[in-house]
């Protein structure tokens, strides 16, 4: 087996601070945003995860008519507020055509979401009146204003209005959307496809008993989900083994992907074999590490897609690639942070970058942390406070970037800026929702 021939254009070794990385790629995110991606027509049932690819508009009105949004009475606000007795003149319910003209002096008896008679400015709610026959009046001392629990027709949206913009994810709240809007089809960005190629003489696939030395292959699935939750569709290929044959072979096919993460083998071990790999097929390395910690080693650049030898025409296509490094929690953390973003892009998102939220820090950090490191580590963080108070945060215990069980526990990671050692109980913290 022969080691890898490092003689290519191997990266210089500076490496970016996070946020200089993190710019870089937002930057290649966004030159990759201006290729459309190609759209195809989906049921609106299977829509959820995908991405508009032509904005939705307004098929009519919204509401398409005068809306009550109480039960109760249709009336004059002014003639309410005297708390005279007012004649009942008719019923609707939701679902029943308008009512043609309230008659001076009298009330209209009314159902949630039914359409609200014209001349009727205001719904007066059931339990605030006195009936008597077929009479009711506002109970003293309560007034009523004009406009009170009635959602105008168009309120919300005009016939032909752009309601969603191409490039909207698609969840519950915009399906709902296009369901009342008449979508029962919905034109979609096709997902990009991302290979996903595992590295390392120690994996074995899950169905197997692992021999002396030999773990399964958790990263293949664990990428598979992240790259799915983006957005994308994973394609995983089968595991190469650490020789530089094995690689070529697989990157080989790989090319044929949007996006490629390979997991393992970008360390400084005399069997992390990737990135000469990469650089003899004409990769243009954008960064060889980050100042992070875990992940530091996390390579970003891209590949021609033309046929690999010397002739390669720089301008053509390219297929981006992250090499992650293998251990699992440095592979989420890199995944979320970088390779997530330009998932987003190629998938013709416009929802940019990793999601940050501030939380207060329940218990002090260790400071066994690296300095010039930012550092992501796994965390609990609890989002139900109902005093106002910011969500409380603290960390998971771990035993370093390989315990799976730990990160299966957090629910995101805690961001330690490069320049702090440890961080105190009750400090407001930034935290890196997964
Ligand atoms: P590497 O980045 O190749 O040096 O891998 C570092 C460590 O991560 C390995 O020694 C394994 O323990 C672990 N690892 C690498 N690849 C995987 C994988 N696909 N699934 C689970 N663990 C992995
Ligand atoms: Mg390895």
């Amino acid at each position: 087996m022969s080691r890898a021939d490092s003689s290519p254009t191997l990266p210089s070794p500076a490496l970016p601070s996070y946020d200089q990385a993190a710019t870089l790629v937002a930057r290649y995110a966004a030159e990759l945003r201006r290729a459309r991606p190609a759209s195809e027509r989906v049921e609106l049932g299977k829509a959820s995860g995908r991405v508009l690819a032509r904005p939705l508009c307004a098929d009519r009105d919204q509401p398409p008519f005068p809306r009550s949004t109480r039960d109760g009475f249709a009336c004059r606000a002014v003639e309410a507020s005297k708390h005279k007795f007012l004649n009942v003149a008719g019923s609707s319910h939701a679902g029943q055509a308008p009512a043609g003209q309230l008659p001076k002096g009298a009330a209209w008896e009314i159902m949630t979401g039914a359409p609200v008679p014209a001349g009727a400015d205001a719904i007066v709610m059931v339990e605030h009146v006195e009936t008597v026959e077929q009479q009711v009046r506002l109970l003293p001392p309560r007034t009523l204003k004009a406009g009170e629990n009635v959602v105008l027709q168009g309120a919300q949206a005009h016939e032909g209005d752009e309601l969603l913009l191409a490039g909207t994810a698609i969840h519950a709240a915009q399906i709902a959307l296009a369901a009342t809007c008449g979508y029962a089809t919905l034109e979609v960005f096709v997902r990009p496809r991302v290979a996903i190629l595992t590295t390392g003489d120690e994996l074995v696939p899950i169905e197997s008993s692992p021999g002396p030395g030999q773990i399964r292959n958790s990263n293949a699935p664990m990428l598979a989900a992240l790259v799915s939750a983006a957005g994308a569709e994973p394609w995983i290929l089968p595991t190469a083994a650490d020789t530089a044959e094995a690689l070529d072979a697989a990157l080989a096919e790989a090319l044929k992907a949007d996006l490629l993460l390979i997991s393992g083998g970008v360390s400084a071990g005399k069997f992390d074999l990737v990135e000469p790999a990469l650089a003899r097929i004409g990769a243009r390395f954008h960064f060889t590490g980050v100042r992070i910690q875990p992940g530091k080693p996390l390579v970003f650049g891209d590949l021609p897609r033309s046929h690999p030898g010397n002739n390669q025409n720089q301008n053509g296509p390219k297929c981006c690639f992250f090499g992650h490094p293998g251990n699992p929690v440095s592979t989420a953390v890199t995944f979320l942070l970088f390779a997530a973003p330009i998932v987003a892009a190629l998938a013709g998102s416009l929802e940019h970058g990793p999601r940050f939220v501030l939380a207060r820090l329940a218990a002090d950090t260790d400071k066994h942390g690296k300095p010039g490191l930012t550092r992501f580590l796994p965390a609990s963080c609890t989002f139900g406070s109902t005093d106002g108070q910011l969500p409380e945060v603290e960390l998971v215990p771990w035993q370093g970037s390989g315990d799976l069980a730990a990160l299966a526990r957090s629910n995101c990671f805690l961001v330690v800026p490069e320049e702090a050692h440890a961080l105190q109980a009750g400090a407001i913290v930034r935290i890196l929702l997964t």
